[in-house]
């Protein structure tokens, strides 16, 4: 090969850092001849997806030879039921990654200042980067968003915001009346994207805003939904954003004809009629997310108080050497080096059994 093609490529693609995935278990599996592995690394659903969605998802594949709904007419109805949401505002996503970066491929020139948190979602960088947009990282306080800074960053330059709520890695999340706050003072040519992909766990208590029922009062802003967390079906990508009429149509047109596959368009759909499903998620998750914050303090660890299906802990030490004790335990957490977080680890709330096996090899990890 005679031509370096990293010095072909787009300058911000070229020296882009890639997003590193949570170690597969089958990884683990080959690497140490492990069984009964614990994931706990994606914040992935632990119960499985749901009854109604695996048999909608198995009855489309009798029709594999046929392309899917381009244009998701039946998941559109099902989200206009759940949400109210009507289908000119919706623009469906595999994934809600693929959303996020429609959001900047229609909008962001390059050279646009793009705004994101420290700490926040890797894909917003990566968004911004392969648009060739100047991405502006504006500093986390206390771990989480500091709405009032980020308002603050935005220039003559600025063409989209990213904000997280709650965030991941950090579990962190702001109020609505921050978010109204935070709205009110940011120009309307800014596109300002919220990203609800934990939402369902939010406790209703807590204050949090709904997006979808801010999408009315504010034009520039796009709120993404997925169906990976809470609704279990990371496996087959499909996520939702809802903006107003324009730029929902502006999404649409740039999306490929046929993003969302047929068992994931008829497996979210079942998944909205699922209350069960997603009541025993959410139990199962206060549940999990106590059981963690106990276990946590127990062993003397800090961790930050958390809104979504993960808890964010401290060590004292460096995290890597612990992340790959604990895989030799047949554990698989997220360790946070790539966000710059280099003591802290992430776990996802599993199962009772996969906490407390979370735990006890931790505790002997920490105790060598
Ligand atoms: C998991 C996650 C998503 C969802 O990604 P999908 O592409 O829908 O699987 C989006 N945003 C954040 C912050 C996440 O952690």
């Amino acid at each position: 090969m005679s031509i370096d093609f990293y010095s072909l490529a787009v300058p911000s693609i070229a020296t882009l850092s890639p997003y590193r995935p949570g170690k597969p278990a089958g990884e683990l599996e080959r690497e140490l001849g492990l069984t009964d592995i614990v994931s706990l690394a994606s914040n992935e659903n632990p119960l499985g997806p749901s009854p109604l969605a695996l048999a909608a998802a198995t009855a489309s594949l009798s029709r594999l030879e046929r392309y899917p709904d381009g244009a998701g007419f039946e998941l559109k109805a099902a989200l206009h039921k759940a949400y109210g949401i009507s289908s000119d505002r919706l623009t469906l996503g595999n994934g809600s990654n693929e959303l996020l970066n429609l959001a900047a491929r229609a909008f962001v020139r390059p050279g646009d200042e793009v705004i994101y948190s420290q700490y926040a979602f890797v894909a917003y960088s990566i968004a911004a980067k392969a648009c060739q947009a100047q991405a502006v990282e504006v500093p986390a306080r206390d771990y989480g968003h500091d709405l009032h800074a980020m308002a603050t960053a935005v220039s003559e330059r600025t063409r989209l915001i990213y904000l997280a709520n709650p965030n991941n890695p950090t579990g962190t999340s702001f109020s609505e009346a921050e978010l109204r706050a935070f709205l009110d003072s940011v120009p309307e040519r800014v596109i300002v994207v919220l990203d609800e992909a934990y939402t369902e766990y939010v406790d209703p208590q807590a204050g949090l805003p709904n997006g979808l029922e801010l999408v009315d009062d504010y034009p520039n802003l796009i709120v993404t939904r997925t169906f990976s967390k809470a609704f279990g079906l990371a496996g087959l990508r499909v996520g939702f954003a809802v903006a107003n009429g324009q730029i929902s149509d502006l999404m649409n047109r740039i999306r490929e004809p046929f993003n969302v596959n047929a068992a994931a368009l008829a497996a979210a759909s079942a998944a909205l009629e699922d209350h069960d499903y997603l009541q025993r998620t959410l139990e199962n998750n206060r549940r999990g997310r106590r059981q963690l914050s106990e276990g946590l303090e127990r062993l003397g660890l800090e961790f930050l108080a958390s809104q979504g299906n993960f808890v964010t802990l401290e060590l004292k030490r460096e995290a890597q050497p612990v992340f790959e004790a604990l895989l030799r335990q047949g554990v698989i957490v997220r360790p946070l080096q790539p966000y710059a977080m280099p003591r802290h680890l992430r776990v996802t709330v599993g199962t009772e059994r996969e906490n407390s096996r979370f735990l006890e090899a931790l505790a002997r990890v920490l105790s060598c």
